[in-house]
């Protein structure tokens, strides 16, 4: 094989930047989806497709849209399973450079699955979630996930008692689920010191 023609533009080179996970991670009311939706404007703006996933159980403001606290929007596809996402991805007419998967917590540990599948098709993964439960425990997918980002963005906003930084998610309703669909009624975010962990 002859060397490529520096001067000659090739079909050879890849036709996008290598595919990155990018983790977003924090309590609630942190800002995570404020910085998901910079990362699509980010890629529209490099002429790039994204495409939103969300939890087809988080119903709590629009069924086919994913809205920060703050009433900002942006249309997503709702995945059933973490097994769906991948289907989902598959149904878009024009593939996408960037797949954001919004709210991962409520997949688990079955979101590495299909977020590795995505990555090997050299898709850049987005995944923004909450890192820590309302018990205190480490939030599954990002025990297993956060290790191995190319880029983590810890969010923090500010604790409800005492105004510093942010990190728990705290219940305000007893309840023994670890997943739970709530906004501002049902959670409080508070720093470490101030968390008051949900009884088992
Ligand atoms: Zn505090």
């Amino acid at each position: 094989m002859s060397p490529p023609d520096p001067t000659r533009p090739t079909a050879r080179l890849p036709a996008r930047l290598p595919a990155k996970l990018i983790v977003i991670h924090g309590p609630m009311f942190a800002g995570k989806t404020t910085e998901v939706l910079a990362r699509i404007a980010a890629a529209h703006a490099r002429g790039e497709r994204a495409v939103v996933i969300k939890p087809e159980r988080d119903t709590r403001y629009a069924a086919d849209e994913v809205v920060t606290h703050a009433g900002e929007r942006i249309s997503a596809r709702n995945a059933r399973s973490a097994a769906d996402i991948v289907a989902v991805v598959e149904r878009e007419v024009d593939a996408p450079a960037l797949v954001v998967i919004d709210e991962v917590h409520f997949f688990a540990s079955d979101a590495v699955a299909p977020i590795d599948a995505l990555l090997a098709r050299g898709i850049t993964v987005v995944v923004a979630g909450c890192d820590i439960d309302h018990f205190g425990d480490t939030f599954a997918p990002f025990d297993a996930l956060l290790p191995r980002a190319d880029e983590r963005v810890h969010k923090t906003g500010s604790c409800a008692r005492c105004g510093g930084a942010s990190t728990h998610s705290e219940r305000l309703v007893a309840s023994t689920d670890r997943i739970i669909v709530g906004g501002a009624a049902e959670f409080i975010a508070t720093c470490a010191k101030c968390f008051r962990p949900s009884r088992r």
